[in-house]
């Protein structure tokens, strides 16, 4: 089996799940808050893995970094955070994001404007760009108005697509007008060459360990030095009283264990290995768009959309042929919904159920994919044949039926 499939997750390497199996051993189960010896050790431990992933993710103070259990947590506490902040403060929040953004983020965004928030969602183009002009009179029109908090929450790059968002130019214009900037980063470490939070100037910054081969069910928000939130976990005095819980210890190590792993990444080979398998399918599929296809995106991501071709039929068929791939829409009853990353791009109900999103991983090799083209080529047209003898077959029957009928 040939797993690419690594934007939805990725496999942990042996010296990660090694790092973390010690914190389930006898003598480093204690508690971090606790002052005794045991507790101390293992205050060691998260201090130091804090300080490799500030390091790495370029985060100028370790205090800054607020861990979770994973992105759709970090996220929700960034907006949602920022949204009581503001209602404490009597201000009227404004949350300006877009329709391509992670389900994460729309159902935050949904949830603050059911409690009485404004929120804009932009809208991108055929290439899933934003109107940077357009978000400029936005917050310029919406800042002038000192009683509102503006909040602006970016991804810097699709999970479906793998486009890539002008994150850090973003970042300026929300600065320029004094909104709150939250970066969704989740798919950027080890597919862009440089990220760097600093860099950024985003205010939050939600970061995901399973996609870079941590743990999954760990993450964290990063909570620039003078940035206010509700906290939206109450009890103990945990990470700077920002998220009440006992740590996830042996989480965070792992999650600060990958990060050596990431380090090593060849992104101009993953990067040249997806361009040459998108040549290939391309110039053997007729009918087939690779969305993003003229713009920047990550180093790892093809997003296909086949005229003809059901996304949960070509997905079964390359399973059984051995290649794990999926669409970007989410599964509904059996089927599949329309993306809603390709609606917002204008393809219609009936392309936006045929995305194929194939992610690449660093051990992926040419040959793999040169097989995978074999195989995809070969599927595709299967599945056309198909369908196309069906849609015979019931014309007949229905012809028969009116004559019948007549
Ligand atoms: N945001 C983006 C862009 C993602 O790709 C994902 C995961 O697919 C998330 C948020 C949610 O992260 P997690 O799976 O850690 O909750």
């Amino acid at each position: 089996m040939i797993y690419l499939d690594h934007n939805s997750t990725t496999k942990m390497e042996h010296s990660v799940s090694k790092a973390m199996l010690l914190f389930f051993s006898e003598d480093h189960f204690g508690n971090p808050s606790s002052i005794h010896q045991f507790g101390r050790k293992i205050k060691t431990a998260l201090d130091e893995s804090r300080e490799t992933l500030a390091r790495f993710f370029d985060i100028p103070d370790a205090e800054e970094i607020c861990f979770t259990s994973g992105g759709t947590e970090a996220i929700n506490m960034a907006i949602k955070g920022a949204f009581f902040q503001a209602k404490n403060n009597f201000k009227r929040f404004h949350l300006i994001t877009n329709q391509v953004e992670h389900e994460a983020t729309l159902q935050a965004a949904d949830f603050v404007e059911s409690q009485g928030a404004r929120v804009h969602r932009l809208a991108v183009d055929r290439s899933s760009q934003l109107d940077l002009g357009a978000l400029e009179s936005q917050l310029q029109q919406l800042a002038q108005d000192k009683n509102n908090q503006i909040m602006l929450s970016q991804m810097g790059a699709n999970n479906e697509s793998g486009i890539l968002f002008p994150y850090e130019a973003i970042g300026s214009l929300a600065k320029k007008y004094g909104a709150l900037y939250h970066l969704d980063a989740i798919q950027l470490p080890g597919k862009v060459e440089g990220f760097s939070v600093a860099n950024s100037q985003a205010d939050l910054v939600s970061l995901s360990a399973h996609k870079i081969g941590g743990p999954k069910g760990m993450g964290a928000l990063v909570v620039r030095r003078g940035v206010k939130l509700v906290s939206l976990l109450g009890g103990g005095a945990q990470e700077r009283k920002r998220r009440a819980g006992t740590e996830n210890v042996a989480g965070i190590v792992g999650f600060a264990k990958a990060t050596e792993v990431v380090r090593a990444r060849d992104l101009p080979a993953i990067r040249a290995r997806r361009l040459a398998m998108e040549q290939e399918v391309l110039g053997q599929i007729e009918g087939c768009h690779l969305v993003g296809r003229d713009v920047d995106r990550i180093a790892n991501t093809s997003y296909f959309v086949f005229e003809n071709t059901p996304g949960d039929s070509l997905i079964m068929n390359l399973d059984l042929a051995g290649f794990a791939v999926s669409s970007g829409s989410a599964c509904h009853s059996g089927s599949l919904n329309p993306s809603h990353v390709l609606l917002a791009m204008g393809f219609d109900e009936e392309l936006a159920k045929n995305g194929l999103r194939v992610s690449i991983g660093p051990e992926t090799t040419s040959a793999e994919l040169a097989q995978f083209s074999e195989v995809l080529v070969a599927s595709v047209a299967r599945i056309r044949e198909r369908s196309q003898r069906f849609s015979k077959f019931s014309r007949v029957s229905l012809e028969d039926r009116l004559k019948t009928n007549q």
